[in-house]
């Protein structure tokens, strides 16, 4: 719309000439009563006073723009004309509703002003018009009540608390109160309002009406609406529309009310009119819960030319704007009125089951369809959910890292939390954080809460990939190991005590919460088939086990883009044959070692390329520093204090000798902890490096992998290994792994007398590497983006320290979001655009993937689309929002290359 020298702008549209795509214009509301009323519907008549008119009052020190109240009276005597009724005439008033409306649902905003246009004289009116006068003296009072609090800002609490004593002291003893009374509690409402504002309610409606609208205005301004627009990140400058509509009364006697619909089921998606009807009651009066309202069913009993009627309109409403609504409606001496019509909000679940149903319907297209479903609402759908209500105590919240929820009794330990869940106890496992060595408690409990870390700690990570219900960065929890219990300011949960934990929410719930169990159907499978057909990314899992492989397979996954194989060292005694290997004094020695390791790995592999029969799978060597597999420094430290006490009581020369014995190994355990000990592992002797000083290491994993693949091929199963070397800073490091890999597999297919076709690969993961990728690609047949190690590498940030920080960075507003939940597109971004462009300037058909948490990210999933990457990997439970994210993303370029 042009402005400045336009001199006669329309302010004002009457709802007849609105229409539902202005709603930049006339606010949500104002474009669906216009919609409304151009499609037939029973509408109250009415205007919408635009955005526009609002951003002009602000331009001018707060004043009506110019033309602005013409226009007003101008469409006010339209109503007046349709509905033969009078503003102010005090033989039978019109009377108008007064109601905000930006262009995106705002609360916080100014509630709605009823009744508007009474006054001492009108209200006679009104009694005489309907019959009813105890009825008009209860709209003058509700009216006077509004204005009060709305418009000269008393407090609701004061106002309420005035009216409610008066009425519960009421002769008449059914909630309406007699003409005296409502006179009198009128009058000293009217005391109240004067004594705050020093103004008192004006008897002219049309003062009424413009203090109404200005009042409006200004609440775009407040406090709540300022705070909200922050924290949803809607613009100061769209504004909100002013909708001025004629009155009709749901609290006009039995055959009166007021009620809401949705046009479908907004938590299973089925598709049954949804809703609540309260009969004699006005506008607020359902949402106060002062009566509780009654299932929209009952309104086809007592009214059922009304509800079919209304059952009509719904039908009407969704061909026409294709998607559910939400309605509000008014019934008035048995006749319908439709007030409001918005896009209706869902659950994930009914989100899938309507778009699916609409596409049946033949409203929508497929693309349609699968737009319309929100990526990241697919989790709720794979893993129980928490049905806290309002009664449930919230002990603590922290970062929800993994979705589900789950109850269980505290425990602090991760092998008191194995020998607990063996004994058949539910249990959660409550730490500082966690570290490999508490995996197999991490395993046996149903939920994981730390009070450190972040989104990409290890509790996290590992959760995730286990699809396990977990909290982390739970600031305020205190956990004490010493006295087997945590705290919360004043409040202590002990060791066995039963909590809930709510992945989707990050809180940490007291004693067992109620969770309801999800279950995938049709409608669901068909909503992913659809996406499937879009995408052009492939999608595939971060699995490490079997189990794992074959989740993820029933999931979608089209591969295995991360198996990391260090988890494969640290169960049953494999861990001793590990230690053994590192404390091993020479070559020969730690090659014996790793031996005992090695059939456990070929056999781990077997079951991974077996369930992933057909499809690719990235195998990762060892990453992680050799010190972690070593036992933690303080609990040697304590253990070798502990035998020398025991030292000092022992009796036997048995038992001496036997705990010098051990004394002598801890220490030497010890000193092998502190020569491997490293002042930040994360920078360390990790990923190739430990490759290239320990090439045993490579060959026993290349050994295992090979001779797994020769063996599944044998059976007849498709194998497609990708072997893939971490932590490569420079194409020589690449190189010199390579040349092992190579080496060891034809070793091993030439023992077999067979051989399967392989690849090998890098993860881009530091700068130094995206940068010199091309030199990488000369002899790297893949990439594979680790953006958590990236992210960490190139903002300078530790993943597992930055959430003491982060947190308050995204809250000031000094990044955006969290660069280890959704990849930082400006930054990391180019490193990943630049080493695929160089990568593939030397070798053109590079397969790229990345296989870090970014990879479940819709919004990063978009950008790697963009980049032309050919797959993402995630969590094997996030595998459903990639492929849907990757849909969205695919569909997004075809429209903007
Ligand atoms: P909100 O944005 O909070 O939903 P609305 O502007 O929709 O506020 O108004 C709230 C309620 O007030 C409506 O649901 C309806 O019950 C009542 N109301 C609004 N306008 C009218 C009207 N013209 N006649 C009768 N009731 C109305
Ligand atoms: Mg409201
Ligand atoms: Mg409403």
């Amino acid at each position: 719309m042009m402005m400045g020298l336009v001199m006669t702008q329309q302010w004002v549209y009457p709802f007849t000439e609105g229409s539902e795509t202005m709603r930049e214009l006339l606010g949500g509301k104002g474009a669906g009563l216009a919609g409304m009323t151009t499609a037939g519907f029973p509408v109250p008549p009415g205007f919408t006073i635009t955005t526009q008119a609002c951003r002009t009052y602000y331009d001018n020190d707060h004043i009506f723009p110019k033309g602005l109240w013409s226009q007003t009276d101008a469409a006010l005597s339209r109503v007046e004309e349709i509905t033969g009724k009078h503003f102010g005439d005090v033989s039978g008033p019109l009377l108008f509703s007064v109601r905000s409306g930006a262009a995106v649902s705002m609360p916080g905003m100014m509630d709605s002003i009823l009744n508007l246009g009474l006054n001492d004289e009108t209200v006679e009116g009104l009694a005489k018009l309907t019959g009813d006068e105890r009825f008009a003296w209860d709209s003058y009072r509700r009216f006077v009540q509004m204005f009060g609090e709305i418009v000269f800002g008393v407090p609701r609490e004061r106002l309420h608390a005035i009216a409610e004593t008066v009425t519960a002291q009421s002769e008449s003893g059914d909630g309406l109160l007699s003409t005296e009374e409502s006179r009198a509690l009128i009058q000293r409402l009217k005391d109240v309002v004067l004594g705050h504002a020093r103004t008192a309610v004006p008897d002219d409606p049309r003062e009424q009406l413009r203090l109404a609208i200005a009042a409006v205005f200004d609440s775009w301004t407040n406090r709540r609406a300022i705070d909200y627009r922050r924290l949803n990140g809607i613009d100061e400058d769209v504004y909100t529309a002013v909708n001025v509509q004629a009155m009709v009364f749901g609290n006009s006697g039995e055959d009166s009310g007021t009620g809401v619909a949705f046009t479908r089921n907004p938590s299973t998606g089925a598709p049954i009119m949804y809703g609540e009807f309260l009969s004699n009651a006005q506008g607020e009066d359902v949402v106060a819960g002062i009566r509780t309202p009654e299932p929209i069913a009952s309104l086809e009993h007592a009214m059922p030319d009304v509800y079919n009627q209304l059952r009509e309109i719904a039908d009407r409403l969704e061909n026409h704007y294709c998607d559910m609504q939400d309605l509000e409606f008014t019934v008035d001496h048995g006749k319908l009125w439709m007030l409001q019509t918005r896009r209706g909000k869902r659950t994930g679940r009914a989100a899938i089951r309507v778009a699916v149903d609409m596409v049946r319907e033949g409203l929508i297209t497929r693309v349609d369809a699968v737009n319309r479903v929100t990526a990241s609402r697919l989790e709720e759908l794979l893993h129980p959910i928490v049905m806290a209500g309002a009664d449930d105590e919230v002990i603590a919240t922290g970062l929800p890292a993994s979705p589900g929820g789950a109850s269980g009794v505290v425990v602090f330990d991760a092998d008191e939390a194995e020998e607990m869940a063996a004994a058949g106890k539910d249990v959660v496992l409550v730490r500082h954080e966690t570290s490999p060595d508490d995996f197999h408690g991490m395993v046996a409990a149903v939920a994981i809460v730390t009070s450190r870390g972040g989104v990409t700690s290890h509790a996290a990570v590992v959760a995730r990939g286990m699809g396990k219900c977990c909290v982390v960065g739970c600031a305020e929890i205190e956990v004490d190991y010493a006295d087997k219990l945590f705290r919360v300011g004043n409040r202590v949960v002990s060791h066995g005590e039963w909590v809930t934990v709510d992945g989707n929410t990050g809180q940490v719930l007291a004693g067992q919460v109620d969770t309801v169990e999800p279950e995938l159907d049709d409608y669901y499978e068909t909503l992913m088939g659809w996406a499937d057909e879009f995408r052009t990314l492939q999608v595939r899992a971060n699995a490490d086990t079997p189990a794992d492989a074959a989740a993820a397979r029933r999931l979608g996954a089209e591969g295995i883009g991360l198996c990391r194989t260090e988890h494969m060292f640290f169960e049953g005694d494999r861990i001793e044959a590990m230690r053994e290997m590192i404390m091993a004094p020479n070559a020969i020695a730690r090659a014996e070692a790793l031996t005992k390791i090695e059939p456990y790995q070929t056999t781990d592999f077997e079951g991974i390329f077996e369930a992933m029969d057909g499809f690719p799978v990235t195998i990762r060597l060892l990453d992680p520093p050799l010190h972690e597999f070593l036992p933690r420094r303080d609990e040697t430290v304590e253990r070798i204090t502990d035998l020398k006490l025991r030292l000092g009581h022992a009796q036997s020369l048995e038992d001496i000798n036997r705990l010098l014995d051990e004394i002598n190994e801890r220490e030497t355990i010890l000193r092998q902890i502190e020569r491997l000990s490293e002042v930040n592992p994360m920078l360390g002797h990790r990923g190739c490096r430990l490759g290239i000083a320990y090439p045993e290491i490579t060959e026993m994993q290349v050994r295992a992998i090979a001779t797994a693949a020769v063996r599944c091929a044998e059976r007849g199963v498709v194998v497609l290994p990708e072997i893939m070397i971490p932590l490569v800073a420079f194409a020589t490091e690449f190189q010199h792994q390579e040349e092992i890999v190579r080496r060891v597999a034809e070793s091993v297919f030439v023992q077999y007398g067979m051989r399967v076709d392989y690849t090998v690969g890098t993860m881009i993961e530091l700068p130094r590497a995206a940068l010199t990728a091309d030199a990488i690609a000369e002899t790297a047949e893949f990439f594979s983006f680790g953006t958590n190690d990236l992210t960490q590498s190139t903002a300078g940030l530790s993943r597992d320290d930055a959430s003491r920080f982060l947190p308050g960075y995204v809250r000031r507003g000094i990044i955006e979001h969290d660069p280890f939940q959704s990849l930082d597109q400006t930054g990391v971004g180019e490193l990943v655009q630049i080493a695929t462009d160089r990568g593939r300037s030397v070798r053109p058909d590079l397969k790229i993937g990345v296989c870090g948490e970014h990879g479940g990210d819709p919004a990063s999933i978009d950008f790697f689309q963009r980049v032309g990457l050919n797959y993402v990997s995630c969590s094997t439970y996030r595998v459903p929002v990639a492929r849907l994210a990757a849909a969205h993303a695919a569909l997004a370029s075809r429209v903007d290359p």
